[in-house]
């Protein structure tokens, strides 16, 4: 027989098994710096530190009317951003489908098809450039070994893409060729991950930054390294002293030598698409923060001490927990007992719960067991901030004038999630102390893979 545990019991073995004290967070931060060292020397290392060959970052004077195109997301999407030197700008932007026969096809379909499309655009919309030739920055959310910031080739696909014969070939060359074929007076003239995009766009409208990250679906960062310290890379010129570099953080510590991972985060990477891998990822970003949560409710219902033993349809199923549920149960401000309360309105409407199933006690552990899981979350984010500050010497304070250090975060989680930056930052007290947590500047970066392409386009004619 299951031996009977009180609620009291088993919601403390969960907090138990989820908390990061000071001491675990130091020495997951010590692993982080190494893995970043690691990084920087080695080529295919877990924390890949990919080097973007975007020399600086935008001080927010930059003018002039770029494209962007942004090929990863749901759609494809075509961008005029025109840059007014003080920060900010205007963007035009137009979506257009990709079919599943483009997606899985010749890959010169596809380049066509992007050719043609930012054709159609410039018909439609006109441009206000006066230039004669347009230069592009072009936003591939897929891993690409990069060689220039005009130059990466297509490791593989993900995505639900799949070109047979397109792994192995620059895409910048692909996007290129097909512009010229069809007599297109536009410059593909750099490739920007859309977590360095989101750095130059912050760095653009904030007046400077060194560090961006993503808490959305996924997790990444990037950061302006020091060109001596990126080890790997053999050919460091005299002139440039610093190099954007996208961290893919999200691959921290896949050997597992310093996360506690719980038996719930094995789950959902058991079940996840690609087990074994970005398990630091899975215990934070967008995608995953329900399912670890659902995995948890799950557990306390199987030792009968939630909602009588009851499950539902949605609650059994995978995924099926949304992290945008958290968001709003952790919102919710209601006494337990209300009939009407938020908490209780996700499960019943939502989730399919019956209403007969809840007492407050559950409406309490239901909240408490998102303040766990979301609180990991945001002390894991600032493991990698912290961690970052350290790498680029930034813990300490100035002086007087000390204006600190901005970083550009994007993504749903840290725009949404309530207390996540509230958290984060009680997590960056405990790691680089108070005078450095007063140093983080986070701003929102919107829009790295429109505007920050079009200032990595701008950034890769002042490098030439
Ligand atoms: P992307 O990272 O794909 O550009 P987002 O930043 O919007 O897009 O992140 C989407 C992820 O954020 C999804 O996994 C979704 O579950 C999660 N999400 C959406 N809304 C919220 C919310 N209100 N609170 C927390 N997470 C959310």
């Amino acid at each position: 027989a299951v031996p009977p545990v009180s609620r009291q019991q088993a919601v403390q073995a969960i907090e138990e098994q989820f908390t990061l004290d000071k001491p675990l967070l130091e020495s997951l931060s010590a692993r982080f710096q190494e893995l970043y060292d690691y990084g920087l020397a080695n080529h295919g290392a877990e924390m890949q530190m990919i080097p973007s060959f975007v020399t600086g970052v935008p001080t927010g004077t930059e003018k002039g009317t770029y494209l962007a195109l942004d090929l990863g997301g749901t759609n494809l999407r075509v961008c005029e951003v025109a840059l007014d030197g003080n920060g900010t700008f205007t963007i035009k932007q137009e979506k257009y489908k990709v079919s599943d026969q483009l997606k899985t096809g010749p890959v010169n379909d596809l380049f066509n098809y992007m050719a043609t499309s930012i054709d159609n655009f410039l018909t439609d919309f006109g441009t206000t450039s006066t230039e004669d030739v347009l230069h592009l920055g072009f936003t591939f959310s897929f891993p690409v070994e990069q060689s220039a910031i005009d130059r990466g080739h297509l490791i593989h696909w993900t995505k639900g893409f799949n070109c047979p014969d397109a792994p192995g070939k620059d895409v910048v060359q692909l996007l290129q060729d097909a512009l010229d074929r069809k007599h297109i007076k536009v410059k593909c003239s750099a490739l920007v991950n859309d977590t360095v995009g989101a750095l130059l766009a912050h760095a653009y409208a904030a007046k400077g930054a060194l560090i961006s990250a993503i808490f959305g679906t996924g997790t990444n960062g990037a950061y302006l390294e020091d060109i001596r310290k990126i080890k790997k890379l053999k050919t460091a010129e005299g002139s440039i002293s610093h190099m954007v570099v996208n961290t893919e953080w999200g691959g921290f510590d896949d050997e597992r030598k310093a996360l506690p991972v719980t038996i719930f985060d094995n789950k959902v990477d058991r079940e996840s698409i690609r087990p074994r891998n970005h398990i630091f990822e899975k215990m934070i970003s967008g995608m995953y923060l329900g399912e670890v949560a659902r995995c948890v409710l799950l557990h306390l219902i199987d030792q009968l001490v939630l909602f009588q033993g009851f499950s539902s349809k949605l609650l059994n199923t995978q995924y099926g927990f949304d992290t945008a549920y958290m968001s709003a149960i952790e919102a919710d401000k209601e006494d337990a007992t209300s009939t009407s309360s938020p908490t209780r309105t996700v499960l019943v409407a939502t989730m399919g719960i019956k209403e007969e199933h809840i007492s407050a006690e559950d409406i309490e552990t239901v909240r408490t067991v998102c303040r766990i899981v979301g609180t990991r979350a945001a002390r894991l984010s600032a493991v990698a901030i912290a961690a970052t500050m350290v790498q680029t010497g930034n813990v300490q304070s100035t002086g007087p004038n000390d204006d600190g250090v901005k970083v550009g975060m994007d993504g749903s989680v840290i725009e949404y999630y309530p207390h996540f930056e509230e958290r984060m930052r009680g997590a960056l007290r405990e790691l680089i102390g108070e005078e450095g947590e007063k140093r983080v500047k986070i701003g929102l970066a919107k829009d790295g893979s429109g505007v920050g392409a079009a200032l990595g386009a701008l950034q890769a004619a002042k490098q030439l």
